[in-house]
Formats: C-alpha cells, sequence, structure tokens
C-alpha cells in the first residue's frame, strides 16, 4: 500500500480543543486531512496543552510523517471585568463609565483593568466589546476612567473582550500570561508561534528574541496597524494568518476581503507561508454540511494561493470535526483541477529580485511545466530552498528531504510541500538523488519511467547555498550508473 501523502497543495490547519483532544480523534483529523494543529493558548489549562501535543506527537510516531504544530498565543486582548448579575442590558443613547475600580459592575460601569488604555484613549475613540456586537463611543476620558455612549446596544457580560481599532495601544507585545505561554510551548517542542495582535515589527522581534529559534514566528494580521505596517512586520515574520475573525472587528467587513487578497499576494511573493483563517467552515460547527457560500470561501482562498486555510471551533468545539477537514480537502482537490486555477495562480506569480537560488527554483518550476516532470525534489537543511520552490507555486508535487525533523515539521505548513526526514547528514550527490528518487516512489509522486528535478546545494549542510539542478530518471538502476559521485 503507498504511505499516507496528500493530493492536492494547500495545506490544512485544525485547531484541537474539547470537541478534538482524544487519540483517536486527532488521528482521524490528520487521516482526513489536517496537516498542522494548532493549540489555542486562549483556552485551556497547560495540562490539557501538554496532553495534545504528547498525542500530536504519538500519531506522528504511530504514522511515520511529520505533523506540525503551531502554537497561538492569545496576545494582549482587552477584557473587561466582572458584573455582579453576570450580565447587563445596555440601551442605544445611554451612557457607561469605563474605570480602574475593580468593585463588580453594573448597568452604568464595569471595570477595564488596563491603566495604559486610558491614557492612549481620547473624546471620539470608538470602543468595541464582544466581537463589535456593543459598540461604545468615549465623551470625555481621564488617566483612570472613559465616560461613553453606548452607540449600540446589547448583552454585556464578565470579561468580554474590548477592541480598540482606531488607536496604536501601548501595550507590550506580550503579555505576562503569553511570556508563560511561550516558554511552556517551546519547552513542549511546537513548530510555529502565532503571535496575536500584533501591532508593529517590533513585537515580532521581542517574540523572536525569547523564542530563541526554538519555534518559527507567525505574525496574525488582525489590526489595522498592523495591516498599515504590513511589509515591515511580514520582513521580521516567517509567516502570516490573515486572522479574519478579530480584523473583521476592527475594521469594517468588507474591508477584509481586499485586505486578504493583498497579504496573501505580498507574503507569497516574500516565500513566507500565510494562512487564511476564521469562520472559513463556521455553519458546520453544528451542521455536517456547510454553506455555499462557506465553500465559496474556502475556493477563493485556494485561488489565491493561500499556503493553508484554517478550522477554529469547527474542529475545536464543533460537532462535525471530521466533516469539517473533509470539506476542505475536497473542495482542494476539486479547486486544484480546475484549469482556471492553474491561470490564477500563474498570473499571480511574482519575483523582483533574482539570486542564483531564485533561478533555480524558477528553472525547475518552468522545466517541470513544458517537459514531463513528475515533482520538484529539493534538499534542505533550513527549508529555504523549499519555501523557494513553493512560491513558484509549480503544476507538480514538492518533495522537501531534510535530516532535521524540526524542519520537516514547520515545512509540512507550506504550500505543496511533502516533507521526508533521512537520517545522517547527505554527503554525497549521488547519494542524494538516489534518496530523492526513492522517495518520489514510495509515496507515489513517480514511477519507474518517470524523471523528476533535484535541486541542493553543494556542498552539503550549507544552509542557503542551491546552486544545483538535476534532471534524474526514476529507474533506480539508470540513476546508479549515470549519477557523478
Ligand atoms: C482571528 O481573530 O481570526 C483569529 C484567528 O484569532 P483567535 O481565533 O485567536 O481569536
Amino acid at each position: 500500500m503507498t504511505p499516507l501523502r496528500r493530493h492536492r497543495m494547500i495545506k490544512i490547519v485544525a485547531t484541537l480543543g474539547p470537541s478534538s483532544s482524544t487519540y483517536e480523534m486527532i488521528r482521524n483529523l490528520f487521516e482526513a486531512g489536517a496537516d498542522v494543529f494548532r493549540l489555542n493558548m486562549s483556552h485551556g489549562t497547560h495540562g490539557e496543552i501538554a496532553e495534545r501535543h504528547r498525542i500530536i506527537r504519538q500519531v506522528e510516531a504511530d504514522l511515520g510523517r511529520p505533523i506540525c504544530i503551531l502554537a497561538d498565543l492569545q496576545g494582549p486582548k482587552l477584557r473587561v471585568g466582572a458584573f455582579a448579575n453576570d450580565a447587563e442590558d445596555l440601551r442605544e443613547g445611554q451612557s457607561f463609565r469605563l474605570d480602574l475600580d475593580d468593585k463588580p459592575g453594573d448597568a452604568s460601569r464595569v471595570t477595564l483593568p488596563h491603566p495604559e488604555i486610558f491614557k492612549a484613549l481620547e473624546p471620539g475613540s470608538e470602543l468595541l466589546v464582544n466581537d463589535g456586537k456593543i459598540r461604545l463611543r468615549v465623551e470625555r476620558c481621564g488617566g483612570d476612567f472613559a465616560e461613553c455612549i453606548v452607540t449600540v446596544g446589547g448583552t454585556i457580560s464578565n470579561r468580554k473582550g474590548v477592541n480598540v481599532p482606531d488607536v496604536v495601544l501601548p501595550l507590550a507585545a506580550l503579555s505576562d500570561k503569553d511570556r508563560k505561554d511561550l516558554e511552556f510551548v517551546c519547552n513542549l517542542g511546537v513548530d510555529w508561534l502565532a503571535l496575536s495582535f500584533v501591532q508593529r515589527a517590533s513585537d515580532v522581534t521581542e517574540a523572536r528574541d525569547l523564542a530563541q529559534g526554538r519555534a518559527a514566528i507567525l505574525s496574525k494580521i488582525e489590526k489595522p496597524a498592523a495591516v498599515k505596517a504590513f511589509d515591515e512586520i511580514l520582513a521580521v515574520s516567517d509567516g502570516i494568518m490573515v486572522a479574519r475573525g478579530d480584523l473583521g472587528v476592527e475594521l469594517p467587513v468588507q474591508n477584509v476581503p481586499p485586505i486578504q487578497k493583498r497579504l496573501v499576494r505580498r507574503a507569497r511573493n516574500a516565500a513566507k507561508p500565510v494562512i487564511v483563517a476564521t469562520q472559513m467552515l463556521e455553519s458546520m460547527i453544528e451542521s455536517p454540511m456547510p454553506t455555499r457560500a462557506e465553500v465559496s470561501d474556502v475556493a477563493t482562498a485556494i485561488y489565491e494561493g493561500a499556503d493553508a486555510i484554517m478550522l477554529s471551533a469547527e474542529s475545536a468545539a464543533g460537532q462535525y470535526p471530521i466533516e469539517a477537514v473533509t470539506t476542505m480537502n475536497n473542495v482542494a482537490i476539486e479547486v486544484e483541477s480546475d484549469p482556471t486555477y492553474v491561470d490564477i495562480i500563474d498570473a499571480s506569480r511574482k519575483v523582483e529580485h533574482y539570486t542564483i537560488a531564485d533561478g533555480i527554483v524558477s528553472a525547475a518550476r518552468e522545466l517541470a511545466e513544458t517537459t514531463d516532470i513528475a515533482a520538484i525534489c529539493c534538499f534542505t537543511e533550513s527549508g529555504t530552498t523549499a519555501y523557494l520552490v513553493a512560491r513558484e507555486r509549480p503544476h507538480v508535487p514538492i518533495i522537501a528531504i531534510t535530516p532535521i525533523t524540526g524542519v520537516a515539521r514547520r515545512l509540512t505548513l507550506v504550500w505543496g510541500v511533502h516533507c521526508e526526514t533521512v537520517t545522517g547528514n547527505v554527503e554525497r550527490f549521488k547519494k542524494a538523488v538516489i534518496n530523492a528518487v526513492r522517495v518520489a516512489r514510495k509515496y507515489g509522486f513517480a514511477t519507474e519511467t518517470d524523471q523528476i528535478l533535484v535541486t541542493a546545494g553543494i556542498p552539503f549542510n550549507q544552509p542557503g547555498t542551491t546552486n544545483i539542478l538535476r534532471v534524474a530518471p526514476c529507474a533506480e538502476h539508470l540513476i546508479v550508473q549515470s549519477e557523478p559521485e
């Protein structure tokens, strides 16, 4: 039997939660198509997170395939305090006060336990509560209070989230909880860290300093300030998430689709993976069937060439996690076989600056498109060559072969990349080509009569030296005979 591989290029990220925390469910999700598991640090104890992490690594060992783990830090999320009656109804036009008094709230006031926010507010600033369902406009404010008018009413309850879209908040990039969580998940061994509510490039570098190379850094774009500073944030990030949930609260919802398109394009161009997230199959939290509009939304992200699409509550807390992953998998297979998909992907490819490595991956893609090539295989130590090949969005599968397990796991998030670890360093090119052919044939990417492309950097084991492009026949006796040492 051919071992497990995907039959699509885009990757699927599934968030784990109460609906998906057993060995059986996590294994089933992986087999249904989840390539990356997201541990959401906003929910669950460290004990629960560690247990999910342990199970993922067990599934990985049992199935012999690298699995990527993404830990999503909560970030400096603002929340009101508690109410004496747990909840209150706010009416449009009434006044409502936010302050630092830790007494339980009532219909006229509640604590907002973030002194730095009061310093940043101005009369006219807007505060959005509970995902924007309630809107407050600041009338008067001081160092420890804000008197507001309710412009959109609704029920406000204990510890609901607060967004302040039009102000760059003087908040530390990482809260105390984030710092503890970061250390905890890095010690567990995760592959990517997602940073919530990034506002500026320095937020990313701060997290990178703490992670010290133990995980790659992915910036969630969910604030207008991050959209404005996107190029600087992208430059210091390893990957991007278009976090449409908070983005659609902080900005008018109609702004989200064009921002998604722009961010996906720019991240692709920079050869950095980009995830499109939130409400992709929202109705599947309660229904085994998605709406047509949701299917269309998933398809749009695939046509845009995103590296990955993400499930949140659908897989973490919904009733149909497997069906949600299966739906994404099926939509991806269908869209990627549409000739229009190929046209759109080809038309959106753009490389502004050429290095030798850029030239080699571009030549590999052109050769694969114009001749009979079954797959492009790259040997990579740092992952760089695989990111570059993926940026080309070639029409054939990409196989990344690496001696480093952590690199294989990280690359699992990247468009089109099938990862395989080889034990020990690859020292000789001939051995590397034989390895590439074996992997291509083992997973059914190529047969004996096919040929594949092999890219590598010689001398081996020096990251960033991609300088070889070789056409290799897949009949083993031919490579063994013809390959130079
Ligand atoms: C989002 O806001 O879209 C998002 C992915 O963040 P979270 O799920 O952490 O709120």
